[in-house]
């Protein structure tokens, strides 16, 4: 089972809070928060992707000949409603926002069968169209547009708009850095000795210090720090929090009931914080705001770094 849990909420910077519900089959987990999941599932016989939001929906249908592909990107739960159609001739289904097309559609035989999930946000899902088999494709990875334009699908444009994207999305990574950040004459001086997570934050100093070496320094004392980390027992929905008041409070009943990996990636994410990076709306990207498990910056983490660096 894939584990999903919320992650480093900045106190001040008011982020989702997401809570989470497992869901034990074919590892798919849903976020019960203001954004859901779109499951990206695939039919080798006849090519199609199938879009959903829905967790039954993208289990069951892996009994019947598709294979889950993934998360294709993350939508809210209001806005732009997408309506979804489906053509009984060639079994496929097809996804618009466009109530004109939606209703020529209907003209012409397609059924309308539900709204499939919301538009909103500001990341563009691309849509495609492959002249030869009749086969619409969204994806909010521009890189797998552009490939399939280079075969031979005709670019369609922005279909909708997303909250995030798929983990092979990329987004202007430099635009996400925080107003703020720890970072004092070039460098932070971290301590952790009050916490139980204490080696973990500083394994975590050189993930980031690869980035530029010294920016931040372990430091066995708690005065000669400027952030300090904590250990907090009572209940929270988050991992952890990081304050510009140079805390970093760990709350220990949520991080002890995930795996090592959701830890270790929680103490090099809250050190982003401290650098002044913000959540980067990539799915299970580091500096995402939901836990995965990774633990390995990505190039977009490091455009954030270089980012906000600039400002120390
Ligand atoms: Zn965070």
């Amino acid at each position: 089972m894939k584990k999903k849990v919320n992650c480093s909420v900045e106190r001040c910077m008011k982020f989702c809070i997401a809570f989470v519900v497992f869901l034990g089959l074919f590892g798919i987990a849903k976020i019960s928060k203001a954004d859901s999941e779109v499951f990206r599932l695939y039919k080798p016989s006849s090519g199609e992707h199938l879009y959903t939001k829905n967790v039954s929906e993208a289990n069951s249908l892996q009994n019947s000949g598709w294979n889950y592909e993934g998360v294709g990107w993350v939508a809210p739960d209001s806005g732009t409603q997408v309506f979804r159609l489906y053509n009984p001739n060639s079994s496929l289904h097809h996804y618009t926002s466009d109530t004109n097309e939606r209703d020529s559609l209907i003209k012409a035989g397609w059924k309308y069968e539900q709204v499939a999930f919301h538009s909103g946000g500001n990341l563009p899902v691309y849509r495609a169209y492959n002249p030869n088999s009749g086969l619409h494709n969204f994806t909010s990875a521009l890189g797998e547009q552009n490939s399939l334009v280079s075969v031979g699908w005709k670019n369609e444009g922005t279909a909708f708009y997303c909250k995030a994207t798929a983990p092979n999305g990329t987004v202007n990574a430099a635009n996400y850095i925080l107003p703020w950040n720890l970072v004092k004459s070039g460098k932070s001086i971290i301590n952790a000795t009050n916490s139980k997570y204490s080696s973990l934050v500083q394994n975590a100093i050189p993930k980031w210090n690869a980035l530029r070496s010294g920016t931040l320094v372990y430091s066995s004392t708690a005065t000669s720090a400027n952030v300090v980390c904590y250990d907090a027992n009572e209940v929270n929905t988050a991992l952890a929090v990081t304050g510009t008041d140079g805390k970093i409070i760990f709350y220990v009943k949520t991080m002890d009931a995930y795996s090592a990996n959701v830890r270790t990636q929680t103490a090099i994410h809250e050190l982003g914080h401290v650098l002044g990076i913000a959540h980067l709306p990539v799915y299970d990207d580091l500096m995402y705001d939901i836990a995965s498990g990774k633990t390995t910056l990505s190039t977009q983490n490091a455009t954030q770094f270089t980012a906000a660096a600039k400002k120390y």
